[in-house]
């Protein structure tokens, strides 16, 4: 699997943003569009993206939502690959 972002500067926080995916199994394509599995912090208030990750999310009944980076299909065993693109 790879993923590409770009990089943006918003205030003065690093701002991840998702460019292209390309998925290595159906799988992973249904876990990324439930949001099981996705690029970067789970969406909040702030939309700012901090994370620059591959991520799976647990998520907690008191609304708070834990992030864990993936270096490797949890359903192929394919490694995932994320890369950075210049503007
Ligand atoms: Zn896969």
């Amino acid at each position: 699997m790879r993923v590409k972002y770009k990089t943006k500067k918003v205030s003065s926080m690093n701002h991840y943003e998702l460019v292209e995916v390309e998925f290595c199994c159906e799988d992973m394509k249904k876990a990324w569009e439930d949001y099981f599995v996705h690029f970067g912090s789970f969406p909040d208030d702030s939309f700012i993206n901090g994370s620059n990750a591959v991520n799976i999310y647990r998520c907690y009944p008191e609304g708070v939502v834990e992030e864990m980076p993936i270096r490797y299909c949890p359903f192929c065993g394919k490694k995932i690959v994320v890369e950075e693109v210049l503007e």
